[in-house]
């Protein structure tokens, strides 16, 4: 890859990337096709088991109805596992399949830079600051951006840069948003109805001290937020929220309620977190905060930002972000064996010029409000009370009685009907993530042919569930 400085409009050099090989995608070997190596995927799935606990490398991978499954490929909006079964994915690995699997120019990219420059721990790439760039000119809050590899590592940052910068401990979040595995946050995601205002902490080996200082707030409540700023009044460093908490699916914020926080944020000097790794990208390439006009102080992104590659981001005022150690003498210690890494940050770049280059954001946007009317209408026709909500490529049909302001009305959900039915379309060669709230999402790649049979194939998997209650 040939690195090009150019001049735009008379303003600062901008690095621009230039492919000048052809793609080495080829060079890289396949996995082992499943029949060919005479490895079936039961066995595989108990080799996983032998080495790995559980099997699976995360703790949200593996779900009853779809235990064991080997992935060996994936390509646009399916993916195929080791017995050969081929799913249409809306599950999108929680979000950043966003041009759809194997991406041919994401892949390219990346092959080109790791053939170019891996890792020397040391100074920067052109790759990251060409990505650092692009992120100061499409994220509001963006004055400066350092690249990481995880959401959770970007959160953790943005709570301890927080904490830093204010003198302060408490931190708040809202009932329902998911903002990673680390300790300060790792609480009250998907609660059951008795956890609800209570500290629902989603792991053991969590300091008690560290759960009493993150304070759990329901979301859309702006005076809950009010009252619990006067009741701790100077000893709040943050607040942290999902602009759109989509780790329950989609519960869209009122205007008000972020216009709120952000004045309770300025008048009681709180630095106020947007946690845009999903929101970031798939809402738009400014992420949610430029949809809605609210500006945060620091913003983590992550997800569909590379399409599936792992980077992340944390973005924000200048003021603040200087204060973090890769200024020298700077007091917020943050380093990274891997952040920033050529392959990852090229990935990045690639899939957001996609992004800049096509519509894809008008294809999913259209994508997704067909699915959401198409979904309604045919609920309506067969007579099931369902609740299909969503923004832009995401969607989800709760089965309850709206509104949905917060996540307590997430607990009037049918989460057997919503797990289900999802069970059931894995039959018809769709994949939604069979387990309770969790979203779907629709990439580049997904076509109008797709929303069609998603939609038939719903109203089989809903009736069928239905029937087999004896409900119907
Ligand atoms: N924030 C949000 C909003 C997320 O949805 C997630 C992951 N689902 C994270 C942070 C953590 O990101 P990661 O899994 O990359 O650590």
């Amino acid at each position: 890859m040939t690195i090009l400085t150019r001049q735009t409009d008379g303003r600062r050099p901008r690095l621009l990337t230039c492919h000048t090989r052809p793609p080495r995608i080829a060079a890289v070997s396949a996995p082992p096709a499943p029949a060919a190596s005479g490895l079936t995927s039961e066995r595989l799935a108990a080799r996983a088991l032998a080495a790995i606990p559980g099997g699976v490398n995360s703790g949200a991978r593996r779900f009853p109805g779809v235990d064991d499954v080997v992935i060996v490929s994936a390509n646009g909006a399916t993916f195929t596992d080791a017995t050969g079964r081929s799913l249409v994915d809306y599950h999108a690995a929680y979000g950043p399949v966003i041009l759809g699997h194997c991406d041919p120019d994401v892949g390219a990219a990346f092959m080109d830079a790791v053939s170019t420059v891996d890792l020397t721990g040391l100074g920067v790439t052109p790759y990251e600051i060409a990505l650092a760039e692009k992120l100061q000119e499409h994220v509001p809050c963006a004055e400066r951006v350092v690249l990481l590899c995880t959401g959770t590592e970007a959160t953790f940052y943005a709570v301890r840069l927080a904490r830093a910068v204010t003198g302060r401990r408490l931190l708040i979040k809202f009932q329902g948003c998911f903002h990673g595995g680390h300790d300060a946050v790792a609480l009250n995601v998907i609660s059951a109805a008795d956890r609800v205002g209570t500290k629902d902490p989603l792991s053991t080996g969590i300091l008690p001290e560290v759960i009493d200082a993150t304070l759990v707030l329901p979301f859309n409540d702006l005076d809950a937020v009010r009252h619990a700023v006067a009741e701790h009044r100077g000893e709040i460093a943050a607040l942290i929220l999902e602009p759109i908490p989509h780790n329950i699916g989609c519960v869209l914020p009122e205007q008000a309620f972020l216009e709120g926080l952000r004045e309770v944020c300025d008048r009681e000097e709180i630095v106020l977190i947007f946690d845009e790794v999903i929101t970031g990208f798939r809402h738009g390439l400014g992420g949610y905060q430029a949809i809605c006009g609210v500006t945060p102080d620091l913003a983590s992104l992550g997800k569909a930002m590379a399409n599936g590659f792992p980077i992340a981001a944390l973005a924000g005022r200048a003021d603040l972000m200087e204060q973090l150690s890769t200024v020298p003498g700077r007091p917020v210690m943050l380093a990274g064996t891997y952040n920033g890494h050529p392959g990852t940050a090229a990935a990045a770049l690639a899939t957001i010029e996609k992004m800049e280059r096509e519509p894809v954001h008008d294809h999913i946007f259209r994508l997704g409000e067909r699915v959401r009317t198409g979904l309604r209408s045919m609920f309506d026709r067969i007579g099931v009370e369902a609740y299909v909500t969503g923004l832009g490529s995401v969607w989800v049909t709760y089965f309850l009685s709206g509104p949905v302001r917060s996540y307590d009305d997430l607990l009037r959900n049918d989460a057997d009907l919503y797990v289900g039915y999802r069970r059931r379309l894995v039959e018809r060669g769709i994949f939604e993530l069979p387990a309770n709230l969790k979203r779907n999402h629709i990439s580049y790649a997904h076509t109008d042919a797709h929303v069609d049979e998603l939609i038939d194939a719903t109203e089989w998997a809903v009736l069928r569930e239905l029937e087999q209650r004896g409900a119907r």
